[in-house]
């Protein structure tokens, strides 16, 4: 059975600046996925680094932080049975290199780092992704 779930997407700083904004919400809403929450952010510092703090030992978290906090990006709450595993699909593999065509990596991009798009990648990564991007009251009912 296939359960409801929340995933915190953000187009990432390159995708923004490429203009590759409507596109990727496009494909979400063609799938037929629900956006619960939208906004265009500046990362600060501390949110990044919160972010990716499951990633503060990696030789690339320094680079990932500074790039996160380049430009603005586009955060959204999007909603549909088994949110993670399918807008991880359709993200595509973390190397753009590696990604399928027909993913958004897969179409857009190909550098490891700047790959366009963040998707959380598990339920408590989920959980904790939404409370530090958005409040309840920014969010749909
Ligand atoms: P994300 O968490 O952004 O959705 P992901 O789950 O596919 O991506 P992670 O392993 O969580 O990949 O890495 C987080 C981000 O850090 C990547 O999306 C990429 O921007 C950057 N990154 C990952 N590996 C490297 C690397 N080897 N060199 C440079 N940047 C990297
Ligand atoms: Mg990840």
């Amino acid at each position: 059975m296939s359960q409801t779930a929340r995933t915190l997407i953000f187009v990432k700083p390159d995708g923004v600046r490429r203009g590759l904004v409507g596109e990727i919400i496009q494909r979400f809403e063609r799938r037929g996925i629900r956006i619960v929450g939208l906004k265009m952010v500046r990362p600060t510092r501390e949110l990044a680094e919160k972010h990716y703090a499951v990633h503060r030992d990696k030789p690339f978290f320094e680079s990932v932080v500074n790039f996160i906090t380049s430009g603005p990006v586009v955060a959204m709450v999007l909603e549909c049975p088994n949110a993670i595993e399918i807008t991880r699909q359709m993200m595509g593999a973390t190397n753009p290199a590696n990604a399928a065509p027909g993913t958004i990596r897969g179409d857009f991009g190909l550098d490891i780092e700047q790959n366009i798009i963040h998707g959380s990648s598990d339920p408590e990564a989920a959980a904790y992704e939404l409370n530090l991007w958005f409040t309840p009251e920014e969010l749909v009912g």
